[in-house]
């Protein structure tokens, strides 16, 4: 497995890590399997979407916002609630097909790490699965 360090600079931040997991492939010299995208964080998570339009994980962070407001008579006493339930909803993980050495992502897919309770030092794990 591969272990990867990042520092998000905001609260709600979506960061493309693409080319880290290609990176893993690459060195790996993978030809066929499964990447396993991973974080380890109870309130960060993994998703794959469009990178291509950057307004697309603006509205997507947005979304989520108004989905689970900042506040909201949570009993959680570190105060950051909120971040812990967009971590669930999105998910602590994202599988991606790897095939002929290169990873199965469409056109305008990207993988990115999403931070909810920034800035802060995260991490995300990449296990290769061959078969
Ligand atoms: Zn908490």
């Amino acid at each position: 497995m591969k272990e990867f360090t990042l520092q998000t600079g905001h609260r709600d931040e979506m960061l493309d890590i693409t080319a880290h997991v290609r990176k893993a492939v690459e060195e790996e010299k993978m030809t066929s399997g499964i990447a396993l995208i991973y974080t380890p964080h109870t309130t960060a998570a993994i998703t794959i979407n469009e990178n291509a339009d950057p307004d697309v994980p603006v509205d997507i962070l947005a979304a989520l916002n108004r989905a689970v407001p900042p506040a909201a008579g949570y009993r959680h006493a570190e105060g950051n609630s909120a971040a812990h339930v967009k971590s669930s909803l999105v998910g602590a993980s994202e599988m991606v097909i790897v095939e002929n050495g290169r990873l199965v992502l469409g056109t305008w897919q990207s993988i990115f790490f999403c931070e909810f309770d920034g800035p802060r030092t995260r991490r995300f794990i990449v296990k290769l699965l061959s078969h």
